[in-house]
């Protein structure tokens, strides 16, 4: 009997935690959101006074309010006033455990990612446990963006101890075995960052071809942006890109504030001699390669260009989110290198180039993705994806070409495209609901009123709901 009683009291519990779950679940019937503005992101338009029928986490009819008529037992959201548009991808995040002391809190954070949004993810640096995450995902056994996991990092040299979520590759013989590996291993792309010899990256290139599986990430000085565009790596922060503004590619020992630099005083003096009247000749040859570029500008400037305040960093929403022993470690990485800032002048043009770099990219028909590179310094995932969209915007970009920075061009570079990235009919009902137009100000992004995933409906309480349980999860001691 006892033990009845406590089987009962515990499947109650159950079904009052996971409510939102069972109260939409999709194969019972349709939803319809009624009368809403529909962003599809197939083209720059908005379709007005329209219906969308979700069943089965498909979306399975769109058409206008006068015409398309709701099934009888349909679950209706009323869309008056408001716009939904394809969920966001963040094209480049990483989890808290490669920091700290490697606390897997992954669970936790893809509820951050999802109730800002996110419904795809890349993680750009891998590790079996996020195979796990991604694998409980797809299962829906946690709730959460699909996720891509790129492989861990290929790193030539690489001076630090500790955990290294790294491949090591000091030969092309080295590459070759690491490639074949985290192929078999079912990462979804190879991940380069830093210290790779030329003739490693060229055997990396040439294995990942033959194994059939993409290369991204940084481009480093050893192999420079000339080979990464012969070789078509999908290039992350446009590293490399301002090394090809120098004077020539041989100055200063051809060291430019690019990849690592950025940590270099020495590579900071470069930034007066950058001549930007060479940027239209970069954007031509990036252009001509057919890459897909993910700036990540909104980490690079907020944190090595921008001398934001510590209080400003405090008053972010997502702040309280992270980890007490991380927050240390950022506080003290950043006085680190603020204590040696480069001057004001050569930052303020650092961010001007950026800019200019990628509005011109944009304008040339460069595909551009969205990538926050967070948790890094105070950056939280999901939350941060519409700091990097306001990036984009103040870029010069219209809020159109930002918004497909996070939709259509990412579903299009993973190969997704016929299933995510825009909204149609027969695509996977993966969107978000906003209470303001973000084609008249991208900060829009910001006014959630729902997020959709695989035709679960998520609303202000339960996305309010996930960010708690995500919190007390990260910083157990902070208020709700
Ligand atoms: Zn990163």
């Amino acid at each position: 009997m006892k033990k009845y009683t406590a089987f009962i009291f515990v499947m109650v519990g159950m079904l009052s935690l996971s409510g939102y779950v069972l109260r939409n679940n999709p194969s019972d019937s349709t939803t319809a959101i009624v009368d809403v503005t529909v962003i599809p992101m197939t083209k720059d338009v908005s379709l007005e006074h329209y219906n969308v029928l979700i069943k089965d986490g498909k979306i399975t009819a769109l058409g206008k309010t006068a015409d398309l008529k709701i099934p009888e037992n349909a679950k209706v959201i009323d869309g008056k006033g408001k716009f939904v548009l394809p969920g966001f991808f963040d094209m480049h995040a990483h989890f808290f455990y490669e920091q700290g002391d490697n606390v897997n809190t992954c669970e936790a954070e893809l509820k951050l990612m999802l109730a800002n949004g996110l419904t795809t993810t890349r993680i750009e640096c891998g590790d079996s446990v996020y195979l796990v995450a991604r694998k409980n995902v797809r299962e829906k056994k946690w709730k959460g963006p699909e996720l891509f996991v790129s492989s861990p990092q290929f790193v030539g040299d690489w001076p630090w101890p500790g955990k290294m979520f790294a491949m090591l590759c000091k030969s092309p013989e080295d590459a070759i075995a690491a490639v074949k590996k985290c192929k078999k291993q079912g990462y979804d792309e190879i991940k380069i960052t830093f210290m790779v010899k030329r003739e490693v990256y060229d055997a990396i290139i040439k294995t990942a071809r033959e194994e059939n599986i993409k290369v991204t990430g940084h481009v480093g000085p050893l192999v420079k942006l000339p080979a990464a565009l012969q070789a078509k790596q999908q290039i992350e922060h446009m590293d490399e890109f301002i090394d090809m503004l120098l004077p020539d590619t041989t100055y200063n020992h051809g060291e430019s504030v690019s990849d690592m630099n950025i940590w270099r005083k020495r590579a900071w003096n470069t930034v007066p001699y950058l001549d930007e009247k060479k940027i239209p000749d970069l954007v031509r040859q990036v252009k001509q390669a057919g890459i897909y570029v993910t700036p990540t500008n909104y980490f690079f400037l907020s944190s090595f260009a921008d001398s934001i305040s510590k209080e400003t960093f405090m008053k972010r929403p997502d702040y309280a989110y992270i980890p007490k022993k991380i927050l240390e470690e950022r506080w003290k990485i950043r006085e680190h290198y603020w204590k040696k800032a480069p001057p004001l002048a050569s930052r303020q043009r650092y961010i001007q180039i950026r800019k200019k770099m990628t509005f011109q990219l944009s304008e040339a028909g460069v595909k551009l993705m969205a990538g926050s590179d967070s948790p890094e310094w105070f950056l939280v995932q999901g939350f941060s994806i519409h700091d990097e969209l306001e990036t984009f915007a103040s870029a010069g970009l219209s809020p159109y070409s930002a918004l497909l920075t996070a939709t259509r061009n990412p579903a299009e570079y993973l190969g997704i495209l016929s299933t995510k990235g825009t909204i149609e009919n027969g695509k996977d009902a993966d969107m978000i609901l906003l209470e303001n137009n973000p084609l008249l100000n991208i900060s829009n992004t910001r006014t959630i009123f729902a997020v959709i995933k695989n035709g679960l409906v998520y609303n202000k309480t339960d996305l309010y709901k996930l960010k708690n349980e995500a919190k007390r999860s990260l910083n157990p001691d902070s208020p709700d």
